[in-house]
């Protein structure tokens, strides 16, 4: 079988060379030279990675391509085999793109660096457990079913041939943020989903360009992915197997084929066939070994991150509370145990069944009471936090802003599908005790409906939210006896810890030194532990004895020491998934931030994706570094180098 899977690849090799010295001709004619994907460091990553070359022009490709010919004639096991086709695979997808006039399309195509920083810490903290890369042909019937399963098991999934047009027909939402891509209808585009995978070695895992064996090795062992290939398999989707599997990524058929078993590659098959779509999804997991959790509250809909950012239009909306329509807040209080009866959900207003029944708009006012051994007053906020992606997690539901000025909606779709008002309770009770497992032993839900209710219950939580802003807005760095560490980036980023204060948050912006806090007790040997402050050894700097030595070990030596308020004296590190970047910028005697979102210039000659290309992967990098959006509004900011007034340059919308 693997012969067979080496003959085709030679023979697809062979095709796309042709194809890629038309298109070199096609280029030069045009006079098209030198080149750059859109929103990436990395020239053509893959091969920037692999072999450390960073291709930015026209005539680079052309050598490039005949150094692999070359190789190929030499040795054409399996390895150089699987890594020809992916180099060529990319030539040919780049000088497609450089001669493609119109570079707008209804598909993702190339995807850029920001995604994978934006989405770093999802994979890192497992809410993204898996990728996975559908291609060839499917109905959409069968399409949308996979699709649905693997949304609700929180695996970003790429679509790649027939099937991306499949989806895109249908009226589903897609897009990142419902964790479903549609690549492109050719099957050569699966190498964009490759070609990104390997970037996260570069920006979280700290790896050099051209340091083949490791990167590759990062990549078979850090990046969970599977493909499943629908339909006949024609010879360019076995060379597209055969670079996955290269991958360590396994290929699942619904063909008749014998297994592939590489030893060297991975001790799973990495081919495998599954004709029963309800059970392909299944295998794949089980053939990558994967374990994944799946909480979802009793509710008739489909629930899970994937359906978080999708919107209830008003002509869609059965009823809503709040958003200055009605009186409405959301309020999360420690209790005692023997105060709460448990998972109980009371609905308190006058005729409030019909009242729902009949939709439009409602007061409510929503009382969550927690106890638990382990609960502190201090972890209301924390919790409290949660309701906005608990209900939004709904399809169908949805849900903005937070204490008096949250806002809620539920479809008429949601509707139909038997939800009621009482599931909304049930969600904030399920969901509270799954995420909040080691904190909350019991918690009840209060739906408040009449207004007069509400508006005497708001005055008494809007007191409590003031209380609470008081006691956060006092805590600083000195009264706190100790700090948390976030090591979740270290499955990504090996060498790099995150150190969080109160007065610097996590540099991806999840968490603050309460969420690293409530982490620990609820996860006590998760990614968030305390850190001892030992002695202050530099007020100024914000030096402390036991955070060196936390990250002395922690970062396995690399580390020795770091200054929590300086860029320019041992700053900490960053792994990839900053908020922001700031920037020393010498002639002005000052820095600038700059924001992921933005793709423009700056004044130092370098976009954000080129500086984030400079300091990721757990190093410390003087004159740069990645903060949390949040601190840059701190007392604490740059306190070592001068603080606020440092600044020079932001855009506008940072
Ligand atoms: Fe990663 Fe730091 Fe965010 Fe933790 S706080 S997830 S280590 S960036
Ligand atoms: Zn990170």
């Amino acid at each position: 079988m693997i012969n067979q899977v080496l003959e085709i690849t030679k023979k697809v090799i062979d095709d796309l060379s042709g194809k890629i010295n038309n298109l070199l001709e096609i280029v030069s004619k045009k006079g098209l030279s030198s080149f750059e994907l859109p929103d990436t460091a990395y020239g053509i990553p893959l091969i920037y990675a692999l072999e450390g070359i960073k291709i930015n022009n026209v005539e680079e490709i052309r050598n490039f391509h005949k150094e692999i010919l070359y190789r190929l004639k030499k040795q054409d096991d399996l390895n150089n085999l699987a890594l020809a086709y992916l180099y060529i695979g990319e030539i040919y997808l780049t000088l497609k793109y450089i001669n493609q006039e119109n570079k707008e399309t209804t598909y993702y195509g190339f995807i850029g660096d920001t995604i994978q920083r934006t989405l770093g810490v999802q994979l890192v903290d497992g809410r993204i457990p898996a990728v996975a890369v559908l291609l060839g042909e499917l109905n959409a019937d069968n399409l949308l079913k996979i699709v649905k399963e693997l949304q609700e098991k929180k695996i970003l999934t790429f679509l790649v041939g027939s099937v991306a047009q499949e989806l895109i027909k249908t009226s589903e939402r897609y897009g990142f943020e419902a964790y479903v891509v549609p690549v492109g209808t050719e099957l050569e585009q699966t190498l964009y989903v490759v070609d990104w995978a390997v970037r996260a070695s570069l920006i979280f895992g700290g790896q050099t360009p051209g340091q083949k064996d490791a990167i590759i090795d990062y990549v078979r062992k850090r990046v969970n992915t599977f493909a499943i290939a629908f339909g006949q398999i024609n010879e360019l989707a076995v060379a597209n197997a055969l670079g996955a599997m290269f991958f360590a990524c396994p290929v699942i058929t619904d063909q008749d084929l014998p297994e592939i078993i590489i030893n060297d590659i991975a001790d799973y098959p990495l081919l495998v066939s599954e004709k029963d779509y309800s059970r392909i999804v299944k295998k794949a997991i089980e053939t990558r070994g994967l374990k994944i959790v799946v909480e979802k509250p009793p509710i008739p809909l489909s629930y899970g991150p994937a359906f978080e950012g999708e919107r209830v239009r008003k002509e869609d909306t059965f009823i809503e509370f709040g958003g200055q329509r009605t009186p409405a807040f959301e309020l999360v209080q420690m209790k005692d145990l023997a105060e709460i009866d448990d998972e109980k959900i009371h609905i308190i207003g006058k005729e409030w069944q019909s009242r729902y029944e009949k939709g439009g708009q409602m007061p409510l006012g929503i009382i969550i009471n927690v106890a638990g051994k382990k609960m502190q007053k201090d972890f209301e906020p924390v919790i409290e936090r949660q309701i906005h992606t608990f209900i939004n997690e709904a399809e169908g539901l949805w849900h903005i802003g937070q204490r008096d000025i949250n806002w809620i909606r539920i479809s008429k779709k949601a509707k139909e599908a038997g939800i009621t008002l009482e599931h909304l309770g049930v969600i904030l009770t399920t969901m509270t005790k799954a995420k909040f497992r080691s904190i909350v032993d019991k918690v009840e839900v209060y739906l408040y409906v009449d207004q007069e209710d509400v508006i005497n219950l708001r005055e008494e939580a809007r007191k409590q939210y003031k209380e609470r802003d008081l006691r956060l807005a006092k805590l600083t760095d000195e009264d706190v006896d100790r700090f948390y560490s976030c090591l979740l980036c270290q499955s990504f980023a090996p060498k790099h810890v995150c150190v969080i204060t109160p007065e610097r948050p996590g540099l991806c912006g999840a968490f603050t030194w309460l969420d690293a806090k409530a982490a620990y007790e609820i996860e006590p040997t998760g990614g968030n532990q305390p850190v001892e402050k030992g002695n202050l050894l530099d007020p100024v700097y914000g030096r402390y004895s036991g955070i060196d030595e936390y990250v002395k070990k922690y970062s396995g030596g690399e580390t020795e020491t770091i200054n929590l308020y300086s860029i320019m004296e041992n700053p900490m590190t960053s792994c990839g998934c900053f908020e922001c970047i700031v920037a020393v910028v010498p002639e002005a005697n000052g820095v600038l931030i700059v924001n992921r979102g933005y793709s423009g210039m700056t004044p130092i000659g370098m976009k954000f994706s080129t500086l984030a290309g400079m300091i990721g992967g757990g190093v410390q990098t003087p004159g740069f570094m990645g903060v949390g959006l949040n601190y840059i509004t701190s007392r604490k900011f740059l306190k070592g180098d001068g603080g606020i007034r440092r600044i020079v340059w932001m855009p506008k919308e940072l």
